[in-house]
């Protein structure tokens, strides 16, 4: 018997429940590898997920937990043994099979990568889905020639929703490169915060939501990593520097993107889309080599804080509402 968090379903009203079940339910997959499962995180989506928000989930019962990280208990696959470290990010686990917010996971081995040299299980949930979604951006905008010598000569990179966990990891990471960053939060508490984490300014999350009244304003960032979407990526589009790229991430302001094609057309922007979940496993496994290699570990313990799979139901709708400040690691065998 393993300890697990499962959400029901009743007429279009999801409930959680922590529950003893059986390792006869974990699900039956083809190359399986079954994990004893130490820490799991949570992200937004978990937080959709934990609240029957967007219709993430199709079939009930359901264990919820996007990211988890333990040692390897059986394996199928070629590539795994008992006594193996391994992580979890991405491929819909947690969403459409069954995740980490529980003592057990069984999920596809192609699925898993080894725990990276040189983090524990606990910080690499603390990095979670957030961190390696963070680490693709700055990937993304590198690889649009967005240089920490750009940050200097065309505005600074605007990294929005600071103070979450995408915003928290890319925040640091970008200012451990090199780069000056400037941190949009609405959080008033927040702004030692962040520049603690090196953001060079902070922008007021107000002044970005501001539906823009020109296709063009005056260029004000070299590249940005958006979190927040709706009419605040709009209104960083109208403000990014020639040539420069926007790292579209999330939508915890909003899905609908009003804007015109001139930001394109006439500065040349690039708008880049992230998808953590379906990348493939080299550019996964070089995310994780990166942000071990690039993100100081003193910086990710003080952004995490750490929590039990009981407290996840007030910590999902938390989430929901931008109250969590950077990453919350679930210690399920707390
Ligand atoms: P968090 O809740 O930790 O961070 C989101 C931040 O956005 C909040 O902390 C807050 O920052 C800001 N925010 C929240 N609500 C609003 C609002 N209504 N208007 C403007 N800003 C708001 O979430 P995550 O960091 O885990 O995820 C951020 C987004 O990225 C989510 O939409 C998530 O679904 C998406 N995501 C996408 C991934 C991908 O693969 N593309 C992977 C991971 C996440 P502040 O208080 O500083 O203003």
């Amino acid at each position: 018997m393993f300890k697990a968090i499962l959400l029901e379903e009743s007429d279009g009203k999801v409930t959680a429940e922590i529950q003893n079940l059986d390792e006869a339910r974990l699900p039956d997959l083809e190359d399986a590898v079954t994990v004893a499962v130490e820490y799991s995180t949570l992200n937004y989506k978990d937080g959709m997920i934990l609240n029957g928000v967007g219709r993430l989930v199709r079939t009930y019962p359901h264990v919820p937990g996007v990211d988890f990280a333990g040692v390897v208990e059986a394996s199928d696959h070629p590539d795994y043994k008992p006594g193996d470290r391994v992580v979890s990010t991405g491929w819909r686990v947690g969403e459409m099979t069954w995740g980490g917010y529980a003592q057990k996971a069984r999920v596809k081995g192609d699925w898993l990568v080894s725990l990276p040299e040189g983090l524990t299980a606990k910080r690499a949930m603390a990095l979670g889905t957030a961190g390696i979604t963070a680490m693709f951006a700055v990937m993304a905008l590198e690889e649009h020639g967005i240089t920490p010598a750009r940050s200097t000569e065309c505005g600074e990179v605007l990294v929005t929703g600071a103070a979450g966990g995408v915003g928290s990891v890319a925040v640091t990471l970008l200012a451990s490169l090199g780069y000056k960053v400037a941190a949009s939060t609405g959080r008033q508490e927040a702004h030692d915060y962040l520049r603690g984490l090196g953001a060079t300014s902070i922008v007021e999350r107000a002044e970005l939501a501001e539906v823009s009244k020109r296709p063009l304003a005056r260029e004000r960032w070299a590249g940005c990593i958006d979190s927040v979407g709706g009419t605040t990526l709009a209104h960083v589009l109208a403000e990014t520097a020639h040539n420069g790229a926007v790292a579209a991430v999330g939508l915890a302001g909003g899905s609908t993107l009003e804007t015109t094609v001139l930001p394109f057309l006439l500065r040349g922007v690039n708008l880049l889309g992230i998808d953590s979940v379906m990348c493939p496993q080299a550019r996964r496994r070089a995310a994780w080599a990166r942000l071990v290699k690039d993100l100081p570990m003193d910086k990710l313990d003080a952004m995490t804080e750490t929590a039990a799979l009981g407290d996840l139901m007030t910590l999902g709708q938390e989430i929901l509402k931008g109250q969590v400040r950077g990453r919350l690691v679930i210690d399920v065998n707390a």
